[in-house]
C-alpha cells in the first residue's frame, strides 16, 4: 500500500511553502510550470508534449497494459493580498495561494511520485494534470481543447475544505458544486417626458415587473427536484427625475445543482423578458452567457472512492455541496468523474485573506489519490 513517508512529507510540505511564497494567476504559471516540470524530472515522471499556455500534464505508465485515468490538481493563485501570519508568507503583493491550489499541486505531486515508485502494479496509466487558471474558469477548458483527455477514461480531482478535520474525505454523488452562469438583459422602450407617459414606452415598468416575476420560474416552471438561484444583481436605467428613458439593463446570476434545470432556465427567462417587454409595447435582448457547468459526480465511483478512503485508514463522510463553481466541471462533461473534498482544517473559508490550512493533510491527499488510481485502474480491467 502507498505511504507518504516523514520524508516526502517534509519534501512535499517545503514545495507546497515554495509554491506559497510564489503564487501566480491564471495563465500566468510560468515559473510554477518551470518547478513542476523541474520536479517532476527528478523524479523521472515523464511530461507529456501538449502545447499549453502554462500547466504540465505528466503520465505514469504502468507495467501492465489498461486503461488510462487522470488525477487532475490545479495551480493559480488569487489577486488577493495576503493577511495570515505564516512564515512562508507570499513574497509577491497582492496575490496569495487563498484558495489553497498550493495545497491540490502538491498533493497530486505525492500521488505520482508515489504511483511511479509502484508503477509495476499499475493495471493502465495515470495521467497527472496539473491545471492552469481555475479562478478565472478558463484552464480546464484550455487543456481539453488541446487533447489532454483525449484517452482517459475517469477523471478525478478534489477541493481543500477547511470545515473538514485533516483525516476525512467529503463524498457526495452527483451534484456537488453549482453551475455559474451570467445573464444581461435589455428593455428597450421609448423615451419620453414623464408627465406624458402615453408618449412613451417605459422600460423601467417592463424591468420592474420582471425583476419579481422572474423569480415564479423556479417555482412555477421547474420540476420540483430541480433547485435553482435566480438573482438579479444589478439594474441601471434613467439618470434623472422627469424623463422616462428609452432602455433599463439588468445583469445576474443563475446557480443550480442539475444540468437539467441550467437547459431549461435561460430559455424560460429569455420568453419571460421578451413577453413582458411586448405587453407593454417594448422589446427585450436576452444575452446569457454560460460560465461553468455543474460538477457533477458519476455515482458509479462513489463506492470505490469510500472504500479506498477506508481501506488506507481515512473517513469517507457526506459531503455538502457547495454553491460555488469549480472548472473540474468542464472535464466532467466529456469523461465520468469524481471531485471530493479533503478535509484541511484551515481557520478560514476558500478566498479569504487569512486562509490556512493543516499541511498533514498533503499526506492524506496523496496517500489516497494514489490509492484511488490503483484501485480504479483494477477495477476497470
Ligand atoms: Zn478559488
Ligand atoms: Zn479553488
Amino acid at each position: 500500500m502507498f505511504q507518504v513517508s516523514d520524508e516526502l512529507l517534509q519534501e512535499l510540505t517545503e514545495k507546497r511553502r515554495y509554491l506559497h511564497e510564489h503564487p501566480e494567476l491564471g495563465f500566468e504559471e510560468v515559473h510554477t510550470t518551470e518547478m513542476l516540470k523541474s520536479w517532476l524530472a527528478e523524479k523521472g515522471i515523464p511530461v507529456l508534449p501538449f502545447a499549453l499556455k502554462t500547466g504540465v500534464v505528466a503520465e505514469i505508465k504502468g507495467n501492465q497494459e489498461g486503461p488510462t485515468i487522470a488525477l487532475r490538481a490545479d495551480i493559480d493563485a488569487l489577486p488577493i493580498k495576503e493577511e495570515t501570519e505564516v512564515s512562508f508568507q507570499s513574497k509577491k503583493e497582492g496575490c496569495m495561494h487563498a484558495c489553497g491550489h498550493d495545497f491540490h499541486t502538491v498533493s497530486i505531486l505525492g500521488a505520482a511520485i508515489l504511483l511511479h515508485e509502484q508503477k509495476e502494479q499499475l493495471k493502465g496509466n495515470v495521467r497527472i494534470i496539473f491545471q492552469p487558471a481555475e479562478e478565472i474558469a478558463q484552464g480546464a477548458k484550455h487543456l481539453v481543447e488541446n487533447g489532454v483527455l483525449e484517452g482517459v477514461q475517469a477523471i478525478f480531482g478534489m477541493h481543500n475544505k477547511p470545515d473538514l478535520p485533516v483525516g476525512t474525505i467529503g463524498v457526495k454523488s452527483e451534484g456537488l458544486m453549482a453551475s455559474v452562469d451570467k445573464f444581461d438583459i435589455t428593455f428597450h422602450g421609448v423615451g419620453g417626458h414623464a408627465g406624458i407617459p402615453h408618449n412613451a414606452i417605459d422600460p423601467i415598468v417592463m424591468a420592474s415587473q420582471y425583476v419579481t416575476a422572474v423569480q415564479s420560474i423556479v417555482s412555477r416552471r421547474m420540476d420540483l427536484f430541480h433547485n435553482a438561484v435566480v438573482s438579479i444583481t444589478s439594474i441601471h436605467g434613467g439618470n434623472t427625475w422627469n424623463v422616462i428613458p428609452d432602455k433599463v439593463v439588468l445583469q445576474g446570476t443563475v446557480r443550480t445543482f442539475q444540468e437539467e434545470a441550467r437547459e431549461v432556465i435561460p430559455g424560460l427567462m429569455k420568453q419571460m423578458a421578451e413577453s413582458t417587454a411586448q405587453g407593454y409595447g417594448g422589446t427585450a435582448q436576452f444575452h446569457w452567457d454560460a460560465y461553468m457547468p455543474v460538477v457533477y459526480n458519476d455515482a458509479a465511483f462513489e463506492k470505490i472512492i469510500r472504500t479506498t478512503a477506508e481501506e488506507i485508514g481515512y473517513m469517507a463522510v457526506d459531503a455538502e455541496p457547495s454553491a460555488a463553481g469549480e472548472d473540474f466541471a468542464f472535464y466532467q462533461k466529456f469523461t465520468p468523474g469524481f471531485f471530493v473534498w479533503m478535509g484541511v482544517d484551515g481557520p478560514r473559508e476558500w478566498h479569504h485573506p487569512k486562509f490556512d490550512l493543516k499541511e498533514e493533510a498533503i499526506k492524506v491527499a496523496a496517500e489516497f489519490f494514489a490509492a484511488l488510481a490503483l484501485n480504479v485502474l483494477e477495477q476497470q480491467q
